[in-house]
């Protein structure tokens, strides 16, 4: 029989554990997994708790815990590289991906050797805005974004290792997804509440990360930048020719000041947007040259010793 490895990002969810670990273990009942914990630096309790765990379940349990909080990405990076077994999945700790789904992904991935990944998609009634940003993305990028797709999936051994292979630090791993490329087949599921604890990504957060993934798979807003460049500049000539014209042939060179301004604060703020832009993708660079770790580790419990 194959092994999974079920690999389970964890920030601040004390409470959350025990459940998971429990329900985990009800669902894959005659099933050969091993479930890797990744500590992304949790304040709270969580260590605590995995410990236990660990404790209660030394042949199932694998721990690595982070010196601080590295981010999701990060931990799901940790659990990749770490994972040995012949699949490999992710899945959160609090409940609302219910662990009996990787029953049916283990199923799939078994009886469709086409497929080498199932990516689990939110059910829900009303996607019209949701559909439309990943398009919108999708073409900023050239990558094809599932809507609703999450982190929930099932990949086989050979697409952890190419995943595990692209060297960058700053993560965006819902396009890494995209961009290894092999067969994936999206599944319908019904996202759950969560047992308990709060959701560490708000509107702020969700809006950063998806601009953060298009500059780290697309030069395209590079080029947008050139381009608003190249309009302005032909419409300041454009004007600069008019109103040379006009005080030619009417001699009226003291009127429009206002619509002067106009156009020097429209210009101006074409400027500052292209600096900006620039400056995302120069601070990515230097992001990459220092060659940091994904991740720093300060404990790894239950490994054995030829994967440290
Ligand atoms: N998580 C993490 N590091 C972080 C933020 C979140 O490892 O910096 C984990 C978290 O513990 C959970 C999963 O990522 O297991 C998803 O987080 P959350 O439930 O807050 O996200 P949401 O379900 O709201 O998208
Ligand atoms: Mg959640």
């Amino acid at each position: 029989m194959k092994k999974i490895d079920i690999i389970v990002p964890v920030y601040n969810e004390e409470s959350n554990i025990v459940k998971f670990y429990e329900k985990t273990k009800e669902e894959l009942k005659g099933l050969k997994y091993n479930i890797i914990f990744v500590n992304d630096g949790s304040k709270d309790n969580s260590i605590i708790e995995l410990k236990k765990v660990y404790e209660r379940d030394k042949d199932i349990v694998k721990i690595i815990s982070f010196s601080r909080n590295f981010g999701k990405d990060a931990a799901m990076y940790a659990g990749l590289k770490f994972s040995k077994a012949d699949y490999a999945c992710i899945i959160d700790a609090d409940l609302q991906q219910n662990p009996k789904y990787l029953v049916e992904m283990y199923n799939f991935l078994e009886s469709n050797n086409d497929y080498d990944c199932i990516a689990m998609v939110q059910k829900s009634k009303n996607r019209f805005l949701e559909t439309s940003f990943y398009k919108f993305i999708s073409s900023l990028s050239n990558l094809h974004f599932e809507s609703g797709a999450s982190d929930f999936r099932m990949f086989r051994k050979t697409v952890v290792k190419s995943l595990v292979s692209l060297g960058e630090v700053n993560r965006f791993t819902k396009g890494m997804f995209s961009y290894v490329g092999f067969n994936t087949f999206y599944k319908e599921y019904i996202v759950e509440e969560r047992v308990s604890g709060v959701s560490k990504f708000n509107r702020l957060n969700q809006f950063k990360y998806a601009f953060d993934g298009i500059t780290s798979f697309s030069n395209k807003p590079l080029r947008i930048s050139t381009f608003l460049g190249a309009i302005t500049t032909f419409v300041s000539f454009a004007f600069f020719v008019y109103l040379l014209v006009k005080c030619l042939i009417i001699g009226d060179d003291v009127s429009g000041v206002s619509s002067l301004m106009c156009a020097l604060l429209f210009v101006s703020g074409v400027q500052l947007l292209c600096i900006g832009v620039l400056g995302e993708y120069i601070g990515k660079v230097y992001n990459e040259v220092k060659g940091r770790p994904v991740f720093i580790a300060k404990e790894v419990i239950g490994f054995d010793d030829s994967i440290l």
